[in-house]
């Protein structure tokens, strides 16, 4: 354990190194001196949105994905939110969404208009399923929003299939899962477009907020690049009324910068998620189960389940770990959507109590994570 002081707080034992729910780019100060850099490059250009920039890291990131297009935009929920007004989804539609998600994924189709019609999750994966989505359809449905949640791939083959022959869009939330890789391909490729996000703690993270959506479809990536800033084609001449979902260029210089790493960073967290798998195997937490052989995980968040949740929790702090819920609510549960009078849906509603999210992040260290096992294998739970 390195910079340890012999000083003992109160509830820290000798030997355990504490433990934060994440570390950043200051865990690589190489990184951040070049990020230093990009920055003062942009504000010297002093060219602060879209602009050269962007679409240089536009291009790089399409070229990451293995799609025709990236279109940068000012965030995650944006790019969910254009991309349904892009693909022409609005009032008196229905999109299909899990519940088991960020809030944003219902959001961006309030956003646009439409009706989410949140659905229950698989038990295992905590994911949406084709036969989930079957049993939803109603004769609004116009689109399914599958969720590579905690960085997992969807099965998206059963699901593309099912919604090829119902005539559905398929706009993937790979806001957790950049870089996932299913069949071959990477997250967001699959369907019609999808949506990241780089927030700061995201796999790919910039210096505040940012997104992008990517796709090969050629108009959609035209119909993005329109909404994306007050619908203007050409200047002073508006197409349709939209508003300012840009990317700032700092943070595509950023983004930029960090890219190249990102595989790097996306190993290291597979790395951590088995090491924990198999240490934690014996404990009384059950693990995320075992990756589909032709699916990925890349580890945005680790979460354990356990009855006791509230109590491990607890267990955790008092020993230095930092742990957080992802989610405590489901969407239908949550007072923007009460309204709807969905559910219950009780898969994703015992996940909310039962769901622990442990520490993961690429530069953790050996001795964290044997911290975090060594603290969890204590755990006893009072039933
Ligand atoms: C982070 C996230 C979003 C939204 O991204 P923002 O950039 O915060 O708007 C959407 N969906 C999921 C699953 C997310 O984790």
């Amino acid at each position: 354990m390195s910079g340890a002081t012999a000083e003992i707080r109160p509830g820290e034992r000798p030997g355990r190194t504490p433990v934060p729910f994440v570390r950043l780019d200051a865990a690589e100060p190489e990184r951040k001196r070049e990020i230093l850099a990009a920055v003062e490059r942009v504000g010297d250009s002093a060219a602060f949105t879209l602009g050269a920039e962007v679409e240089a890291f536009e291009d790089d990131f399409a070229r990451w994905c293995g799609a025709a297009h990236a279109v940068d935009v000012s965030s995650g929920t944006s790019a969910l939110e254009l991309v349904l007004r892009a693909l022409g989804i609005g009032p008196g539609d229905e999109v299909i969404v899990p519940t088991n998600s960020f809030i944003a994924t219902a959001e961006a189709v309030t956003a646009a208009g439409a009706t989410p019609r949140l659905v229950d999750v698989d038990p295992d994966t905590a994911l949406l399923t084709a036969a989930i989505v079957e049993a939803a359809l109603t004769d609004r449905t116009r689109c399914v929003i599958p969720v590579h949640l905690y960085g997992r791939s969807v099965d998206m083959e059963p699901l593309l299939e099912l919604c090829r022959a119902r005539g559905l869009r398929v706009v993937e939330d790979a806001c957790q899962a950049h870089g996932a890789v299913y069949r071959g391909a990477r997250a967001g490729t699959h369907g019609d477009a999808g949506c990241f996000s780089f927030y700061p703690t995201k796999n790919l993270g910039a210096w505040g907020d940012g997104g992008a959506v990517v796709t090969s479809d050629d108009a959609l990536a035209a119909q993005l690049r329109l909404l994306r800033s007050h619908g203007e084609g050409t200047r002073h001449h508006h197409e349709m009324a939209s508003g300012t979902h840009r990317l700032h260029a700092l943070q595509a210089a950023i983004l930029a910068v960090k890219l190249p790493h990102l595989d790097r960073w996306n190993e290291q967290r597979r790395a951590a998620g088995a090491t924990l798998c198999e240490a934690l195997s014996d404990t009384v937490v059950t693990v995320p189960a075992p990756v589909a052989a032709d699916g990925d995980h890349v580890f945005h968040v680790f979460v354990v389940r356990t009855p006791d949740r509230d109590a491990l929790r607890k267990h955790l702090a008092d020993r230095d770990v930092a742990t957080a819920i992802h989610y405590p609510t489901p969407i239908h549960l949550q007072p923007a959507y009460a309204d709807l009078g969905q559910g219950p849906l009780p898969v994703s509603e015992r996940l909310a109590t039962e769901s622990c999210t442990l520490p993961i992040f690429p530069s953790i260290t050996d001795g964290e994570l044997a911290s975090i096992a060594e603290a969890v294998g204590e755990f006893r739970p009072r039933g």
